[in-house]
């Protein structure tokens, strides 16, 4: 089975690696990708550029076998619809089983997303736990293509690394010493 990680990963940190390695071992999963996404829907634009945000993402995944990174939505400069991407995923991968992967508080948001009928066809659904996320499971139709992955819950957001930066503290530990290198050096999220 494929996996497929959207997010804006801004930046990617040890929350989403960790329970990406969690799924990746428990579902046995062939691969799994990370998808950056260009403008998402629901949010605010992301404080780094996409290139930066990829960047940071091959420093993170390198040495990870299995993990890949897929760019589709960067390459347009539109909103990233979920629906979308995994409609041209499911194209080019033919019958092979696809698991999209989010974590507890965007999966409730998910009846509030593009034509979510039409992603649960598409894709089985695994959820991430986050700490002091509690799931809605009452939105879930139909039930059985949900997974919710026992992760280890890691109190780390990427708005809590961003504001550290701009505080000038450091947030070591909190993700890859690579991409927390490569945050200095392209001075990113210091004025925000
Ligand atoms: P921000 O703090 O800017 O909202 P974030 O840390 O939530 O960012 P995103 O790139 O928005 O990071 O997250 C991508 C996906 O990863 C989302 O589905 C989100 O729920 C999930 N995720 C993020 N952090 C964690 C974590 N610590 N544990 C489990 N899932 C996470």
């Amino acid at each position: 089975m494929l996996g497929i990680f959207g997010g804006t990963f801004d930046p990617i940190h040890y929350g989403h690696l960790s329970a990406a390695w969690q799924v990746f071992q428990s579902l046995n999963l062939t691969e799994l990708r990370f998808m950056p996404c260009n403008l998402p829907p629901h949010r605010a634009a992301p404080l780094a550029t996409s290139e930066h945000r990829l960047n940071m993402l091959k420093l993170a995944i390198k040495d990870v076998p299995g993990f890949t990174i897929d760019d589709r939505e960067l390459k347009t400069n539109d909103i990233s619809y979920t629906v979308n991407s995994l409609t041209s995923i499911r194209h080019e991968v033919g019958d092979t089983p696809i698991c999209l992967i989010l974590g507890a508080d965007a999966f409730n948001q998910i009846h509030t997303w593009h034509e979510p009928e039409k992603i649960m066809k598409l894709a089985q659904i695994v959820v991430l736990g986050r700490p002091d996320i509690t799931v809605n499971k009452s939105k879930i139709t139909p039930v059985d293509r949900v997974y919710f992955e026992q992760n280890t819950l890691l109190d780390i957001s990427a708005s809590n690394i961003r504001n550290m930066l701009h505080n000038n503290l450091t947030p070591k530990f909190l993700l890859p010493d690579a991409v927390l290198d490569y945050i200095k050096r392209e001075h990113l999220y210091v004025n925000h």
